[in-house]
């Protein structure tokens, strides 16, 4: 397994329309188990294919840190008007967060890494994560929702992140000898 490379806020290929999944193939399962590495090393509770720069319908979620789940070629329907008020964070944006509003309430139907269909009505945290990873597979970034003042203020935020981390790393890769 390999930890891959997380595209960040506002790089363009974000807004890549992700295609449907054929077939799961020996490589769409490194995909996912990739992916799955690469959100858990992140501390994330969710990673679409687009944000590892791969342009497939394809979600991997984990909201109880133990058992991550699959989505291929999900569909997200809202089952009620009534929105609800999220602190949203994404692993493309590091370390900007703010409110969302989604409808409280959706369908999913997608398969699962076995092509086994899932059809469930979810609300909470699923509703809202699922929400937030589909846009992700339509180019869409939770920020899009926010001002166009906190858009540039979450810009300035991910390249000073960025910054740091590559120094971080630098220093890291001083310490460790060849
Ligand atoms: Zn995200």
């Amino acid at each position: 397994m390999a930890l891959l490379p997380i595209l960040n806020y506002p790089d363009p290929r974000l807004r890549t329309i992700a295609k449907p999944v054929k077939e799961v193939t020996a490589e769409i399962k490194t995909l996912i188990a990739d992916m799955i590495e690469t959100m858990y090393d992140a501390q994330g509770i969710g990673l679409a294919a687009s944000q590892v720069d791969r342009h497939i319908q394809l979600i991997v979620m984990d909201l109880s840190e133990n058992s991550p789940r699959v989505f291929i070629n999900p569909k997200v329907t809202p089952l009620v008007e009534e929105k609800q008020p999220y602190e949203e964070g994404c692993l493309s944006v590091p370390e900007v967060y703010d409110s969302v509003e989604r409808p409280k309430k959706v369908r999913i139907e997608a398969l699962d890494e076995h092509g086994k269909k899932i059809d469930e009505e979810v609300e909470g945290l699923l509703a809202v994560c699922i929400q937030h990873e589909m846009d992700h597979l339509n180019g869409v970034i939770f920020v899009d929702y926010l001002s166009r003042l906190k858009q540039s203020r979450a810009r300035d935020k991910v390249r000073k992140v960025i910054k740091i981390r590559e120094k971080q790393g630098e220093q890291t890769a001083d310490k460790q000898p060849q």
